[in-house]
């Protein structure tokens, strides 16, 4: 079955602050094999074709603060995916909080080739609805990236990550951001992994534009945090989240999702069709 894993971490590692650094590369014994991958595509691409992986997401975003990457992440980011563009689908970022013209940037950022944009409330610190409360420039972001037609994956659940805001993983933030935006495609990041999966399962199911996205979650428990998954096969689109901690391999999470008892045509769906069809 093709693969189009829509949430692997190839990125530049050198901007993420000492703290950051140190929680991302404890207990990996591969620290240079990853940096010499993002600093070459041809290298990531021929370890895709060596995992039987199609096409891949490059998560992508703007986080100062907490993570150590400025808005220079953009044109990193789509510099990389050019060498590749059928292959790699670089996602585009930008901070409300530390842009001046957020509908200027996105469409800036779009235009410089994103084919999504990732919010990241945890390790940006807004809720995904602050819209409507302190952060109105937020809108201006849904707005662009609605009449583009380019998806926005927004991270829903917890981070380990020093600085990060778990409290603001709660995909019912997002319950808002489908109503106010009802033609933006959203994609939902890790399901609300480990707290949320029930409002991440009534979000998918509410609104016609939301998609589970289901990296980050092992395989071997994807049916016990998601058991009517079945019922949103259409809506589920594959992730990993590798290499972050615990992921060994996109590899290794396709055949332990292959192994579980869910009929071929939604394995197919959901690694590959659904994907394809919401970027
Ligand atoms: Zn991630």
């Amino acid at each position: 079955m093709k693969v189009f894993d829509t949430h692997i971490h190839i990125q530049p590692f050198h901007m993420m602050k000492p703290d950051v650094q140190r929680t991302f590369w404890m207990k990996k014994d591969n620290r240079a094999e990853l940096e010499a991958l993002a600093e070459d595509p041809k290298k990531l691409l021929a370890h895709m074709d060596a995992d039987g992986i199609e096409r891949v997401g490059l998560i992508n975003y703007v986080s100062p603060d907490v993570m150590g990457f400025t808005s220079e992440v953009n044109e990193w980011m789509m510099q990389y995916a050019s060498a590749a563009p059928d292959r790699l689908y670089p996602f585009g970022s930008v901070h409300p909080a530390f842009t001046e013209d957020v509908a200027g940037e996105t469409e800036r950022v779009i235009a410089l080739g994103a084919r999504a944009l990732k919010v990241h409330p945890p390790h940006q610190r807004f809720r995904a609805n602050a819209y409507q409360q302190d952060l109105p420039a937020l809108a201006r972001l849904y707005e662009r990236a609605e009449v583009a037609g380019v998806p926005v994956t927004i991270h829903t659940g917890t981070s380990v990550f020093p600085g990060a805001r778990s409290r603001l993983g709660d995909p019912m933030d997002v319950d808002d951001v489908a109503i106010d935006f009802p033609k933006l495609k959203i994609l939902l990041a890790h399901g609300g992994r480990p707290l949320w999966m029930e409002a991440a399962f009534f979000v998918v199911r509410r609104h016609r534009n939301v998609f589970l996205e289901i990296s980050g979650i092992p395989p071997v428990k994807l049916l016990e945090y998601f058991p009517r998954l079945d019922e949103i096969a259409h809506k589920t689109v594959w992730g990993t989240d590798w290499p972050s901690p615990g992921i060994k391999s996109m590899r290794q999470n396709v055949d332990q999702f292959l192994e579980l008892p869910l009929p071929d045509a939604a394995k197919r769906a959901i690694l590959y069709d659904n994907a394809l069809r919401v970027f």
